[in-house]
């Protein structure tokens, strides 16, 4: 039906009404008096038009003011919501601009009850993780703490080792809880990103430099550009830290013995584009998706023999996105991984 203004529809169901009620009286003149008197009709017509209009229009004004409140109601809602409000509206078709503003309504309930229960599951999957992931260390050092009341503590034989085994799984929990923290302060919006010019390469030598040992201990050579030419980028010099030491640690982790791992700069007209590339392990295609995700491992049991709490990855994506970046990741199983983002150039 077209969406006729409610001033027309008063207008055309008056005209009927008069046109009704003076069909009628011609029907009831002609069968009763065999002659039409037109002016009587005329007259009856006109009166029966007006007052018809002035009874439609009062009790337009009575429900009218009601859906106009009802409108009102509802848009003010929705202006309180985070989405905008609907941007057809038709003057003087109340009707329809209720109907519009109820569909939009619903629409916005309808997404915010999806996005609550995809929530709902992250809570309980994030939740289910976390108490995983503390129950190993928290299991182990009860283990430890409750060999050392039983005697241990007198037998020289293990009541250091068994207190240096509980320091690690102290280490690690600590380990975890940080992560977590910086994971929370990250997805909440907490954490501010504080951007300076600084040089990358330098940053990259810095943080090779750091992890020399753990690279030589393998013999994977950590090589970085051979001109070591100065390059400046925009970012947050300290989560920038956190992101390169995060994949570099990672590719002397799921690096092969004896590999090597490249740090390499490229210019990528606005942006600088940061390569760590390692001959080791690989990525099945399968897991590459999902690799972000908080908790993922491709190998559970090598990750946490590592060390790894499987949030570094999901911590490097929420730094580089907080940065307005991205994060890229090629691989092939048993050939390489290759690692890549975008900073801005300064
Ligand atoms: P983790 O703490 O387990 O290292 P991350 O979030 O840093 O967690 O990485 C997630 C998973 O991605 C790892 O468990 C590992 O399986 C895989 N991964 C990350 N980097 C590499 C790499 N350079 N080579 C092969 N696999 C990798």
């Amino acid at each position: 039906m077209k969406n006729y203004s409610l001033k027309t529809v008063l207008f055309i169901l008056s005209i009927l009404l008069a046109a009704i009620i003076s069909a009628s009286l011609v029907i009831y003149m002609q069968s009763a008096f065999g002659q039409i008197k037109w002016k009587l009709v005329a007259v009856v017509f006109l009166s029966s038009f007006v007052t018809s209009l002035l009874l439609l229009a009062f009790i337009n004004v009575l429900i009218f003011s009601k859906l106009n409140l009802l409108l009102n109601t509802v848009k003010n809602y929705r202006t309180q919501s985070d989405k905008a409000l609907v941007p057809v509206s038709h003057k003087g078709n109340e009707l329809n601009n209720l109907n519009c503003e109820i569909l939009a309504w619903a629409d916005d309930r309808k997404n915010e009850i999806e996005r609550l229960k995809k929530l709902e599951v992250y809570r309980k999957e994030f939740l289910g993780n976390v108490s995983h992931e503390l129950k190993t260390p928290i299991f182990n050092i009860q283990g430890y703490v409750l060999t050392l009341l039983d005697g241990g503590l007198e037998d020289e034989n293990i009541n250091r080792d068994y207190l240096m085994r509980a320091e690690r799984s102290i280490d690690r929990m600590i380990t975890i809880i940080d992560d977590l923290e910086a994971i929370s302060q990250l997805e909440t919006g907490e954490l501010q990103i504080e951007s300076e010019r600084f040089d990358i390469a330098a940053m990259a030598k810095d943080v090779c430099e750091a992890q020399e040992m753990k690279a030589t201990g393998k013999g994977i050579i950590l090589s970085l550009p051979e001109d070591g030419k100065q390059v400046f980028v925009f970012a947050d010099r300290f989560r920038v830290r956190q992101v390169l030491t995060n994949l570099i640690v990672n590719s002397i982790k799921y690096g092969k013995e004896y590999g090597e791992t490249r740090v390499r700069f490229y210019d990528a007209g606005d942006n600088i584009s940061i390569e760590i590339a390692d001959n080791g392990l690989g990525i099945a295609k399968e897991h590459l998706p999902r690799l972000f995700e908080r908790f993922y491992r491709v190998d559970k049991s090598r990750s946490r023999e590592m060390g790894g709490t499987g949030l570094g990855l999901a911590i490097v994506k929420h730094i580089l996105e907080a940065h307005g970046q991205n994060i890229n990741v090629m691989s092939t199983e048993g050939v390489g991984t290759v690692f890549s983002f975008t900073l801005k150039k300064a």
